[in-house]
Parts: structure tokens; sequence; C-alpha cells
């Protein structure tokens, strides 16, 4: 298919990567010059990188994002014709998202939102898993696009239902990731093997996803960015954004929300979310690592 690709960061450029590995045309832009994808026509504006395309597929970092390279100056707008699909896969709003679908659909385009989960590591094995909001007639036509980035696709109803399931998940990312971080830094006070409590919660009912991606990350203290916290951060406030206006209490959500709201103040928005393991350390007068590490 013709697909134009825009956002090349930590997920966009193995995403768009895949797609030409699979033999797809692909055109990229990126907001900043320098990261390319190698076999990919380079555009110099969102509007030109969608011009012809089949499919225009977004991945950048917030809601203000899409909406700049849908509508800003030079924007994908432009472009839209008849029968183009608009993809998003960042996370955002969702009330932004029906906001943008309808905006795009006036100009006989079809919009899906399609968040994905995975990671950096997902997003580089083509293993992600995307959650998708949009007609099932348009989804089936991205088919051959999804399968070579991701490994399922799970609907979850209409325009905006990606991204108000994304939120959910990400929610319980930072609340499991959290527990985590303090049952690791109340174990290193009290003196635990810390590879060896990984052993044992991989063995039983407080294993998870989570813990088997960010455990080795963490044990040998590798904070580089796969997920950055700036990121996580904006979720946890899209979360809040959406509980509020749902009338949702999220106790633990706001407790954590304070721990990235201090995270970010020490520096470590650009780190992994991981790091927000580090506030903990500092409180407890401890430093969490493997003994191999050590
Ligand atoms: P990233 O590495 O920070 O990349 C962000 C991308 O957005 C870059 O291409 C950046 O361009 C672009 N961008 C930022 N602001 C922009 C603007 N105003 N206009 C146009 N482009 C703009 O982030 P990422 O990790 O790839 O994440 C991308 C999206 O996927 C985010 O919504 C994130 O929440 C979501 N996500 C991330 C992960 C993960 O594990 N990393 C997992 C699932 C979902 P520049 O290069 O110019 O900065």
């Amino acid at each position: 298919m013709r697909v134009c690709f825009l956002g090349l960061g930590i997920m966009g450029r193995p995403m768009a990567a895949n797609l030409v590995k699979a033999g797809h045309e692909v055109t990229t832009w990126n907001r900043s010059a320098g990261k390319e994808v190698e076999g990919a026509r380079a555009a110099a504006t969102p509007a030109d990188a969608a011009q012809g395309a089949e499919a225009v597929w977004m991945c950048v970092a917030d809601t203000k994002a899409v909406e700049q390279v849908l509508f800003g100056p030079h924007g994908v707008e432009a472009a839209l014709s008849q029968g183009m699909i608009v993809v998003d896969s960042s996370t955002i709003s969702p009330i932004a998202t029906l906001n943008f679908a309808d905006r795009v659909r006036k100009r006989g385009a079809q919009y899906v939102d399609a968040p994905v989960t995975g990671s950096k590591i997902g997003a580089e094995a083509g293993q992600l898993i995307f959650m998708a909001g949009g007609d099932p007639a348009v989804l089936e036509k991205l088919q051959p696009l999804f399968s070579v980035m991701g490994k399922q696709v799970f609907r979850l109803g209409d325009v905006s239902k990606g991204q108000a399931a994304k939120l959910a998940m990400n929610l319980q990312i930072a609340l499991i990731y959290e527990g985590f971080a303090e049952g690791l830094t109340l174990a290193s006070k009290l003196g635990v093997d810390l590879e060896a409590l990984v052993e044992l919660i991989k063995a039983s009912m407080v294993r998870s996803g989570v813990v088997e991606y960010k455990a080795p990350f963490v044990l040998r203290r590798d904070f580089s960015p796969n997920f950055p916290l700036r990121l996580m951060y904006k979720d946890i406030r899209l979360m809040l954004d959406a509980a509020r206006e749902m009338r949702v209490k999220l106790p633990g959500l706001e407790t954590v929300e304070e721990i990235y709201e201090l995270a970010t103040e020490e520096g470590h928005a650009d780190l992994d979310y991981a790091a927000t393991l580090m506030l903990l350390e500092k409180w407890a007068g401890v430093e969490v690592k493997a003994k191999a590490a050590s």
C-alpha cells in the first residue's frame, strides 16, 4: 500500500521501518530534521507526505502534536481525499480524537484511532498490540499494515474507544510499576537479594508483563527511555482529565501523579518512566540494584 508515516520517534521509526521491510511504499515526515527511514521517501511537510497516500499513519507525542500535524500549517488536511484513511497510533485525548475524526471525515477521508502497547521492543520486533476505534470495514483495509507492525488488533468500538482503552491500559501499567518499584525499595532496605526476589515474583501470582519487561532494565540501572517518563506523565494527566469529565474517582492514580510531578522536578522527564524508582530510592536512602551491578 502507499503509506505516509508521520513521526519518527522511539515508536514511529521502527513502525515505519517495518512497513518498508514488508514492501509497502512509504513516505515519511518528522518535525525535526535528521530522522529518516532507509528505503522510504522523506517529505518536507505532512501535506507533502500525505499526498496520494492510501493510509496516513501518525505516531507523535501528544494531542497538540496530532492537531498540528493534521490541521496546522502544511498539515495533512490539505492533502485529504476521498477514501484516504487517517490512523493515529499516538496516545491522545479521546475527546479530541472525536473532534479530529469529524474534521477529517468532512473532507471525505476515514479516521481510525489505533494506539499501541508493546513499547520500543514491541515496535522493533513488529509485535505491537493495536487497540483500535473505528469502522470494522476500514480496519479490515488496514490489516496488511497492522500485520507487519503488530501481532494483534483489538477493536474496542467506534472512533475514540481505542484511545479510551489505551488510557485504561496505561493506568494499570503506571500502578503496577509503582507497586513493583515500592516493593523493590522496601526489599532493598531490608537487605533482600533482588535477583532472587524477581525470580520469586515471576514464579508467583504477582508476576506481570510489566515486571518482566522492566525488571532487567531496573536491575542493571538502565533508565534510558523505552517509554519516556514525560509521556507516561502526559498519559496520567489524560486519564485524570477523563476521570474528572466522567466523575470517576481514581485515588491511586492521583498519588502516582504526584510521584511523576516530583520525578519531573528532579530532572528525570526524559528518562524511562522506570526512573520514578529513583525518587523512592532518594526518600529511602537506598539504591536498588542487582548484586552483579553493585
Ligand atoms: P518520542 O520518541 O518522544 O517521539 C515523539 C515524536 O513526536 C517525534 O517524532 C517528535 O518529533 C514528534 N512530535 C512531538 N511534538 C510534535 C509536534 N508539535 N508536531 C509534530 N511532531 C511532534 O515518543 P514515542 O515514544 O515514539 O511515542 C509516540 C507516541 O506513542 C506518544 O503518544 C506515546 O505516548 C505513544 N506510545 C509510546 C510508547 C513507548 O513505549 N515509547 C508505547 C505506546 C505508546 P521530533 O523528532 O521533532 O521531536
